[in-house]
């Protein structure tokens, strides 16, 4: 198993990023992520407001996938995600869904002993999860704290163990990166911060030749999700909703009407996060009605 050392990171997913590792497709990597201070908070009087965001959201990588040429799919199954011992939540003034009610900025500690987390006497079961994940982009530099149809901050709950993502490839060996894990997160993730965490993830990753989507897919175990982002919530949900029309039209073969009907029966559009500068959703086709094969034309 290769092994990504944490010291190997980015801050921009682009075309021109470098590559720290090549493997070939099917091979298990090991990535050593940072959580997304970039380990500069270690105890609560460390306020966000404080530390540099230069070092904000390190990914780990990026790896070179052999073979892997624009028009392909970088297919990533997470097998492992590995939590440190301590979470760290803040608050940041004028930040989140509440912004304007969020004066103070807060630091708070959270730990994490035997699946679960502390948080005022309460015991939260852990639901670890990769906040930014990402493979290099068609054009354009975009910073790793931004969400778009390379991947990266997509901040959605089901980018968990045991999920498949699904990327386009868009430069020569594809260029996965990862970094900004959380311990637990509830969907929208709405104080702009997670239970920020040091993790390492450990992932499979094969490649599917000449078959290309436009956005990342996360299949789960009864779910194929496309994860969109977009400058407001509602021009999110509404390309979400496009998308999956589409590939419920050409998936089953059915006319563009009828498929839009199914949407509306069984699609669920769910809330990724609502904090950053770009919105994240996603579109939940379920896979009893059709499969994620079946669905990507794989
Ligand atoms: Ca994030
Ligand atoms: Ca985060």
């Amino acid at each position: 198993m290769k092994i990504i050392p944490k010291e190997k990171i980015i801050y921009q997913f682009s075309p021109s990023i470098k590559p720290v590792e090549k493997i070939k497709p099917g091979e298990i990597v090991l990535f050593e992520s940072n959580d997304c201070f970039g380990r500069q908070i270690r105890d609560e009087e460390k306020l966000c407001t404080e530390i540099d965001f230069a070092q904000i959201n390190p990914a780990t990588g990026p790896v070179f996938v052999e073979g892997a040429e624009k028009g392909d799919l970088l297919k990533v199954k997470i097998l492992n995600i590995a939590l440190d011992q301590v979470g760290i939540c803040v608050t940041v003034p004028g930040e989140g869904a509440l912004g304007e009610k969020a004066t103070k900025a807060t630091t708070r500690l959270i730990r994490f002993q035997n699946g679960f987390f502390e948080f005022r006497g309460l015991r939260i079961p852990a639901r670890p999860m990769i906040g930014v994940i990402g493979v290099a982009p068609l054009e354009g530099d975009y910073p790793t704290g931004s969400p778009w149809k390379h991947g990266g901050n997509m901040d959605t709950t089901d980018i968990t163990e045991g999920s498949v993502l699904y990327f386009p490839v868009h430069q020569k060996g594809g260029l996965l990166a990862l970094g900004d894990c959380h311990g637990v997160m509830g969907d929208g993730e709405v104080c702009v911060s997670a239970c920020e965490m040091n993790a390492d993830v450990t992932v499979k990753i094969d490649l599917i030749k000449n078959r290309s989507i436009e956005w990342p897919i996360v299949e789960t175990r009864e779910h194929t999700m496309i994860i969109v982002s977009g400058d407001s919530a509602d021009s999110a949900l509404k390309e979400a909703t496009d998308q999956a029309v589409t590939l419920l039209e050409k998936g089953l073969n059915i006319p563009w009407n009828e498929a839009y009907i199914l949407a509306s029966l069984v699609v669920d559009l769910k809330v990724s996060q609502i904090v950053d500068p770009k919105k994240t959703v996603r579109a939940a086709i379920p896979k009893t009605i059709i499969s994620t094969g079946a669905l990507l034309g794989l």
